[in-house]
This record gives C-alpha cells, structure tokens and sequence, in this order.
C-alpha cells in the first residue's frame, strides 16, 4: 500500500480515554476500542470552529473530489466545519497539486500553514474512488488526527488499517468510528491564533509554502 504521511510538531501529553465500539467487518467481534494521546497532535487547522479552504489553480482538477471529501466529512461531523473560499488569504487550508512530494506518498497535510499537498503522480492515475479516499484521509489530519497505522500496538494498529480513515484503508465511507475520533481530537487539539497562523503562513522559506508560491 502507498503510505499517507502528516508532517506536524508533535508535542502532545494529553490524556483522557474514551471508549467506543469499532464497527467490526466480522459480524461476531465488537471491539471496544479506547482513543488515546497517541492518537491526536496538538493542534487543528479550525478558526472559529471552521476551516475555511481555498483550492489552488494546479489542484483545479480535483475539485469535484475535494468538495465531496469536505461534504463527506461535515455530514459525518454534523457541522459544517469545511468552507470553500475564493480568497487565498481568507483561508486556514490551501488544496495544491504537486510532483515534489516524496514518491511513496500519495498525500501530505502540514497543519502548521495548512496546506494539504496531492501528489500528482499518484492522484492522476488513481480512480475517482481513491482520490476521494486520499483526500479524506489528508482532511482527517486538519481536525488533528494522527495517522492510526503509526499507532504503537500491533493489533490495534492491524485493525485501524484495515477499518479506518486515519489507518488508510482507501475508503471513502466514514464511519462512526472515523467520526467520533475525529470530534474528540477537534476537542483535544486547540486551535491557531490569527497572528500564530500567518507566522507560519507568510514564511516563504518554508518548504510547502514554497510549493505554494511556485518557487518549488
Ligand atoms: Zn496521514
């Protein structure tokens, strides 16, 4: 399988457990699965309890599949958390096309100065379905979701891939489970001040800011 990466700081030491049934393929074994710190980093990509996205020219032709992924993802929430907007200095999240990104990766989501990077070569050769799921997946690291199949334990982490969003299973249903770790991370994650956001923002010299202003 091609691996989702997320390059955030990870600082995190909170704690707090809350259980939940894994809805499990096998219709016999429920698993009851807690969420833990391993599970979230520090912070979102939300202000205002939004994220309001803006899609760059050279991510134009995903844009029927990032505007499904963004729905998908505020039904499962209840809330419209994901906006679209025209104003790239309006936005929390920039969607961007590329070829700089590692080949092993079909997409990167740097929360800091939020931007999610689709690589190109893998997205253009993926069906409807798989861009849809790789878009998903990058949106999951915007609520402040680790990637579950890093996560420590070996079994859980066996099911997380198999049956997660966060665990790269390439699905483009999210289920309650995708949801209620999502909710919980958005409230055990904070989010950027406006002037702790365009710190990042307005840094050229950083790497995807640099994809984004074309000098990479
Ligand atoms: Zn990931």
């Amino acid at each position: 399988m091609f691996s989702f990466k997320h390059f955030f700081v990870v600082m995190v030491a909170l704690f707090g457990f809350v259980g939940l049934a894994v809805q499990s393929d096998d219709v016999s074994a429920a698993q009851t699965i807690k969420f833990t710190s391993e599970m979230h980093t520090n912070k979102n990509l939300t202000y205002n309890g939004t994220i309001k996205y803006y899609v760059k020219g050279d991510a134009k032709k995903y844009q029927a599949n990032l505007d499904y992924a963004a729905n998908r993802w505020n039904k499962a929430l209840g809330q419209k958390v994901l906006r679209k907007t025209t104003s790239l200095t309006d936005s929390r999240l920039v969607f961007t096309g590329t070829n700089k990104l590692a080949s092993g990766y079909a997409g990167m989501a740097e929360i800091n100065s939020g931007v999610i990077a689709l690589n190109t070569s893998w997205m253009n050769r993926y069906n409807k379905q798989k861009q849809r799921a790789v878009i998903i997946h990058e949106l999951g690291h915007t609520f402040g979701t680790k990637d579950l199949y890093n996560y420590p334990d070996a079994t859980l982490r066996g099911v997380f891939k198999k049956q997660t969003i966060m665990g790269g299973n390439y699905s483009t249903n999210i289920r309650s489970f995708d949801a209620k770790l999502a909710k919980w991370t958005l409230s055990k994650t904070r989010s950027m001040s406006p002037t702790e956001f365009s710190h990042y923002r307005s840094n050229k010299g950083l790497y995807y800011q640099q994809m984004l202003h074309g000098q990479l």
